[in-house]
C-alpha cells in the first residue's frame, strides 16, 4: 500500500497542508487545505486535488483558539480520509535557514535547538514555522519530520551576490547576508526546466515568481546565480503590501522626522505598502485591473517597471540570459504584467506572442514568439512538491 507525505506551511495566523501519496515516480497529491484565522474566528477548509470543497467549517468553539488545537483538527480529519493508510513523513516549509541550514534536513531536538537561533533572522515568520514541528512530535511521534528552507537554494550564489557593502564584522558575527527567499519554488522550475527548454536549462535563466510576495532569481545551470530578495523577504522586488527596496535612509527619516517607533515602520513597509500602498486600493492585481483608479494602473506599471529593471539586472548578473520563466500567482496568470513586461524587455531581444500570452491554462507553456532570441514560459510553480519530495529523499537517506 502506498505512503503519504504530509506538507505543512505555518504561518502566523494560518497552516496550510497538502497529502501526498507515494508510489509514482513523483508524490501525487491527494488533499490540500487551510486552517486560518487561527486566533480570532478559526476555519479549516479541505479540497481534494482538483480544487474541490471537501470542507469547509469553523472550528468547535469549545477548542482554544490556537495553533496547537488548528494542527489537531487538520490531524482528525486527515485520519478519517487516509483509510488505515500511515504517513511516512512530514515536510515543513521554513522561511529561514540562517548560516547552518543548507540544506532539507531531518527534525531533531538538535536541530530544533539550531531552529530556534534562526528566530533572530526571521523574527515575523521563524516562530510559526517551528512551533508546529514540535506539536507534530507529540502528537505523531514515530513520524520523521523534515525541514525545508526557502532560503537553501539561494546559497549556491556567488559570495560576491551574498553580500552587502557593511564592514565584515556584521556578516561574520551576526549573519548579515543576502540570503534570498522562494528557493523552493526557484528549486522546482529548476526541476522542471530540463523537460520544457534543456538549453536554457543548461544555461541563463530569469525566473519571475509574481505573487503576493515576489522576487526574481538568475539560474545558471539549474543553480542560483543571483536573486533579488536578500536579508529578509523585503528587499527588491514591491510587493502586494510589501514596498520592496527602498532607500535605507528612508528608515532613519521615518524615524527622526515622522516620529515613527519600529512596530509603525514594520506596518507600514511589510502591509501597507507595495500594490496596496501605491494604489490605496488593493493588494490584488485583479482587483487593480478592474480599478478606474488612475493610481491603480500606476501601481501596476510601478511592479512592471521593477520586473523588468530586476531581469536585466539579474542577465547582467550571468552576462544575458537565453531564457524567461514567469511563475507564481501574478506570474502565472496576469497577461497584461506578463506583457508590460516583456515588451519593455524586447530590447534584450524578448518577444511576447500576445495570443498564447492571452491564453488561459494551468500547464507550462511557452508564450514567446518562434523567433524570439529569449524564450518565455509560464510554468506554475509547486512548493508543496518540491517539500514532499525533500522530505521523503531526506527520510529515505
Ligand atoms: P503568495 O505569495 O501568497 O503565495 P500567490 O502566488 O498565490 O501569493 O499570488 C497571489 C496574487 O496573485 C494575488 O494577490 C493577485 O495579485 C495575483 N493573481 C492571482 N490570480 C490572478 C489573476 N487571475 N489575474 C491577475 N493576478 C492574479
Amino acid at each position: 500500500m502506498s505512503e503519504l507525505v504530509l506538507v505543512i506551511n505555518a504561518g502566523s495566523s494560518s497552516i496550510k497542508f497538502s497529502l501526498f501519496e507515494t508510489g509514482a515516480a513523483d508524490p501525487v497529491l491527494l488533499f490540500k487545505g487551510l486552517a486560518d484565522g487561527i486566533y480570532v474566528d478559526p476555519k479549516f477548509v479541505a479540497k481534494d486535488a482538483d480544487d474541490n470543497k471537501l470542507v469547509s467549517e469553523s472550528m468547535p468553539a469549545d477548542m482554544p483558539k490556537n495553533h496547537d488545537s488548528a494542527l489537531r483538527h487538520m490531524l482528525a480529519w486527515l485520519n478519517s480520509r487516509i483509510e488505515g493508510r500511515t504517513i511516512a513523513a512530514i515536510g515543513h516549509r521554513v522561511v529561514h535557514g540562517g548560516l547552518s541550514f543548507c540544506q532539507p534536513v531531518r527534525i531533531t531536538e538538535e536541530v530544533l535547538k539550531g531552529l530556534d537561533e534562526t528566530i533572530a533572522l526571521a523574527p515575523l515568520h521563524a516562530p510559526h514555522n517551528i512551533m508546529p514541528m514540535r506539536v507534530l512530535a507529540q502528537l505523531l511521534p514515530t513520524v520523521p519530520q523534515v525541514a525545508c528552507f526557502d532560503t537553501a537554494f539561494h546559497r549556491t550564489q556567488p559570495e560576491i551576490e551574498q553580500q552587502y557593502a557593511l564592514p565584515y564584522e556584521f556578516t561574520e558575527k551576526h549573519g548579515i547576508r543576502r540570503y534570498g527567499f522562494h528557493g523552493l519554488s526557484y528549486e522546482f522550475i529548476a526541476s522542471v526546466l530540463p523537460a520544457i527548454d534543456a538549453k536554457a536549462a543548461a544555461g541563463r535563466t530569469v525566473v519571475a515568481h509574481l505573487g503576493n510576495g515576489s522576487s526574481m532569481a538568475a539560474l545558471l545551470n539549474g543553480h542560483c546565480q543571483a536573486t533579488t530578495m536578500g536579508f529578509t523577504a523585503l528587499e527588491g522586488l514591491p510587493m502586494g503590501t510589501r514596498c520592496g527596496t527602498i532607500d535605507p535612509a528612508l528608515i532613519l527619516h521615518f524615524m527622526s522626522h515622522l516620529k515613527m517607533d519600529a512596530s509603525q515602520i514594520e506596518e507600514l513597509i511589510y502591509k501597507q505598502s507595495g500594490l496596496l500602498g501605491m494604489s490605496g486600493i488593493s493588494s490584488d492585481m485583479r482587483d487593480l485591473h478592474a480599478s478606474k483608479d488612475p493610481h491603480a494602473k500606476f501601481a501596476v506599471d510601478y511592479f512592471a517597471h521593477r520586473v523588468v529593471r530586476e531581469a536585466a539586472s539579474l542577465a547582467a548578473a550571468m552576462q544575458g540570459f537565453d531564457a524567461l520563466v514567469f511563475t507564481a500567482g501574478i506570474g502565472e496568470n496576469d497577461d497584461i504584467a506578463r506583457a508590460t513586461v516583456c515588451n519593455e524587455l524586447r530590447w534584450l531581444g524578448v518577444e511576447i506572442d500576445e495570443v498564447a500570452n492571452a491564453k488561459r491554462s494551468g500547464e507550462a507553456r511557452c508564450i514567446s514568439l518562434p523567433g524570439s532570441r529569449v524564450p518565455v514560459y509560464i510554468i506554475p510553480t509547486n512548493e508543496e512538491l518540491m517539500i514532499a519530495r525533500h522530505a521523503l529523499k531526506c527520510v529515505a537517506a
